[in-house]
């Protein structure tokens, strides 16, 4: 008898290990490592992946339960996953079935329903499997399962003449549209034809037109009103076998439109260079992690585009991994006019539905390229060459949920099993790489130059506090103005980036002083102007704005904070000619409205682009010759070790967004602070000093790269219960630790309630602790075994992206 050892779909402690299940002998050809399978658990059926086949069981026989159904007839994970899986369940204290879980797309997270495609003719077969197929081209999974045809459904499969697909229950998930084909066999047209009774007047009308229109796949109104008959008629004549249903997918490309071939560049020698160390890496399989560092500009994509080609070339496949928000059309463009059709994309943007199809071009090998978000890093490929992660020292390649993983951690795991390099590029490198880089952990690769040798655009800092002193009360300086009017005379194109982390539109009394705030969270409601209502960021909660004050009773009510609205409004005041482009979270919330507003500003519909963290990157304009900051230091003053170094990044890439073709860029970055560093270096694009600089205020206050930081956080609904579980972690970890192990807290949270939880924290900086991960993880189970009964919740956040 063969056992699977199964993962179910439980997070909970003692649930966390694999269970022994039977496997069925009809089942036994089947099941492979990695298939989902549904099985009996406590009282219920629950969804489970299978991650080892073996022959014994310590379980009792009697107490051995068999598995229920299997989900999937090719496994949707990879052994390189399940094992990937472990490792990440350990580094990330997560459950192992979240880990799996985040390793596949929702599609097969979801409730879904398997069908059975048929991608060649009836006749090619298994006789056992032709009936299903007679009158359409999909024929629900379960139907096979039913009667016990799953074996040759398998062969059919393998051999490609089926494929499967797994349709998303929820309704409207997958746009399809239903179809006639009709049969392309004129003789049988033909035959039914002469069949028919004299009577059948209207369907022998429709199978004479049929005949002129064999082979052909046509909406079926459109035959209503060629034949002038009715639906009635068409399922006869279908019923006959002269026509069947087929279902065409649309809007399931992602790619709206075709995009030119473009060819490859000639290399300047800092390319060169660059190339060809990662080349030798993949050449001899080095598992080498390289850190570019290239200027913006500096023509870094040409460096990943030419070593994919290379990739490609040894028959190997490329991951290629860009934050979330810099995965516009113009970037994903770039890689698909090189690569074609070889290339998936999977971002936040797709439908659940168009993102298991980009899933599913890797998982069946259609595709050699993948460009994506964080989770992309589990693209299944099986023979990867290449890991390439754009603008390394982006936050969100670090999930905030469980499993808490980095991607650039589990793309140099994959790099290891499969082999292969690992690029890091970056303008901007995270000081953490960087010093990496330094000590020869990471090879340093450097771009000096802009690749067409293009200056970088000239910068200048306007101080704000010198306008007001002037009596400039507006949020653009005299010189910003003019450098605006300039542009729009010549007719080039403007750039206006508005801040805006750690910084919203709060709504306060001015008599007393209060701030509206969320009823769950200790956070100011942010101000939505259009549909004037307050929101909470963190719970959702809304309500209108109020129009006199809940603790006084006043009706001066104030809007404070500059959103992008208020920016647009004073803009247009001031030019009043100009055409704007407003690109936030409020104009971009509709599926490809990003998309279009940047084809817009490309296709110069508009003279300024004003927007937020969402145009600091990626945008490739010639026309572009001003780029103009608000105000630069709203990001400055955070209660984050990495607020200068954010800071710094944002100005810097901002930046780049001028002057990258031949006419020169103009940047203008106004503040409260001038004097700061990382406002002064990024005037001058000087990262090396920048990073001298950055790394001595971490040497001084024990932070990363120096330290390693993790963080534990406990909430509860009630504030002293949350304290005192938070100070019996504190405790734990002080007596369990080793002394060079600093443990700072408990302290409250940066927000303290938040979702009407209240929030402790203890931060942890240690060097080196092999004692870490046990002691994490045994905290962990008697917070899974005892203090999850008193509703406490504990977090524990591994190099935790924000502290
Ligand atoms: P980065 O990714 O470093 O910001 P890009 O790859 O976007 O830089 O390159 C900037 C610009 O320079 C792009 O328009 C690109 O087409 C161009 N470019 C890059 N490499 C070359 C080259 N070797 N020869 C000519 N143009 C190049
Ligand atoms: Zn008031
Ligand atoms: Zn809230």
């Amino acid at each position: 008898m063969k056992i699977a050892e199964v993962i179910v779909d439980v997070s909970a402690y003692p649930v966390d290990r694999p269970f022994d299940y039977s496997i069925p002998e009809a089942l036994e050809e089947l099941i492979e490592c990695g298939c989902r399978v549904q099985v009996p658990f406590g009282n219920r059926n629950i969804l489970g992946f299978v991650v080892a086949i073996k022959n014994e069981t310590e379980v009792p026989l009697d107490k051995l339960k068999p598995i229920s159904t299997l989900l999937d007839i090719e496994p949707v994970l990879t052994g390189e996953m399940l094992e990937l899986a472990k490792w990440m369940k350990r580094e990330t204290i997560a459950y192992e079935i979240d880990c799996l879980q985040a390793m596949i797309p929702s599609a097969l997270r979801a409730k879904y329903e398997k069908m059975v495609l048929l991608e060649t003719d009836v006749e090619n077969l298994e006789e056992a499997l032709k009936p299903f197929f007679q009158h359409s081209t999909k024929v629900p999974y379960k139907e096979f399962e039913k009667h016990n045809l799953l074996i040759p459904l398998k062969k059919g499969l393998r051999e490609k003449h089926l494929s499967i697909e797994n349709v998303v229950k929820q309704k409207g998930q997958i746009k399809e549209i239903r179809k006639v084909k009709i049969s392309e066999d004129h003789k049988q047209l033909q035959k039914i034809h002469d069949n028919l009774s004299n009577r059948a007047k209207k369907q022998k009308q429709m199978l004479l037109w049929m005949q002129q229109h064999a082979g052909a796949i046509i909406e079926p109104e459109e035959i209503y009103k060629e034949t002038e008959s009715s639906p009635q008629v068409l399922h006869a004549v279908m019923e006959l076998g002269a026509a069947q249903f087929v279902f065409e997918e649309v809007y399931r490309n992602p790619f709206k439109k075709e995009v030119e071939k473009t060819d490859f560049l000639t290399l300047t020698d800092e390319q060169e260079k660059a190339l060809k160390a990662v080349v030798n890496a993949m050449d001899s399989h080095l598992p080498e992690t390289f850190l570019l560092h290239g200027v913006t500009g500096s023509g870094k994509t040409e460096i990943y585009l030419q070593a994919i080609q290379h990739c490609i070339q040894q028959g190997k496949e490329a991951i290629v991994l860009v934050p979330e928000i810099s995965l516009t059309p113009q970037m994903t463009n770039r890689f698909r006019s090189r690569f074609g059709e070889q290339v998936a994309v999977m971002h936040s943007g797709l439908s659940v539905g168009e993102k298991y199809d980009e899933w599913r071009k890797v998982h069946e090998k259609k595709v050699k390229v993948v460009v994506g978000a964080r989770s992309a890093v589990f693209a299944p490929f099986e023979n990867v060459g290449l890991i390439i992660l754009d603008e390394e020292h982006e936050s969100s390649y670090k999930q905030e949920d469980s499993p808490r993983y980095h991607a650039r951690d589990v793309a140099i795991w994959r790099s290891k099993y499969h082999q292969c390099p690992v690029i890091l590029g970056s303008a901007t490198p995270s000081l953490e790489s960087y010093a990496r880089a330094r000590k020869n952990v990471y090879k340093l690769l450097a771009l000096k130059e802009r690749a067409m040798k293009q200056p970088l655009p000239k910068v200048e800092i306007v101080d704000m506090r010198e306008e007001l002193k002037k009596g400039n009360r507006s949020m653009f300086s005299k010189k910003l103005v003019e450098g605006i009017k300039s542009r729009l005379e010549k007719k080039e194109q403007i750039v206006l980036f508005l801040n805006r982390r750690g910084y919203s539109s709060f709504v306060l009394c001015r008599d007393c002083g209060t701030v509206m705030q969320c009823e769950n969270c200790d956070i100011s409601l942010t101000y939505h102007r259009y549909n004037e209502r307050l929101k909470c960021h963190y719970c959702g909660f809304e309500q209108p704005v109020p129009t006199i004050c809940p603790e006084c009773g006043s009706d001066h009510i104030r809007y404070f904070g500059t959103g992008t609205q208020k920016v647009e409004e004073e803009l247009t005041k001031l030019f009043p000619e100009a055409r704007v482009l407003r690109m936030d979270v409020d104009t971009t919330k509709r599926k490809g409205s990003h998309e279009a507003i940047l084809e817009d500003f490309g296709a110069g519909k508009a003279d300024i682009l004003l927007g937020t963290q969402m145009i600091a990157k990626g945008l490739d304009f010639p026309n572009i010759t001003l780029v103009g900051v608000l105000s630069a230091d709203t990001s400055l003053h955070l209660p984050d070790f990495r607020s200068a170094e954010r800071t710094f990044q944002l100005l810097t890439q901002v930046s780049g967004r001028a002057g990258r073709a031949e006419k020169p860029g103009e940047v203008i970055i106004q503040t409260y602070t001038p004097e700061h560093y990382a406002i002064q270096f990024a005037k001058e694009q000087l990262y090396e000093p920048f990073y001298e600089r950055e790394m001595m205020m971490r040497h001084a206050a024990d932070y990363p790269p120096y330290y390693y930081i993790a963080l534990v956080q406990v909430s509860h609904e009630d504030l002293l219960v949350a304290a005192d579980y938070a100070k019996k972690c504190a405790d734990y970890l002080r007596s369990n630790l080793s002394f060079n192990a600093s443990i700072i807290g408990p302290t409250t949270a940066g927000i303290v309630r938040l979702q009407n939880r209240y929030r402790y924290q203890c931060l942890i900086k240690y060097k080196i602790e092999p004692n870490l991960i046990p002691t994490f993880l045994q905290l962990m189970k008697i917070y899974r075994t005892e203090w999850i009964k008193k509703g406490i919740v504990l977090t524990i956040d591994i190099n935790p992206s924000l502290i």
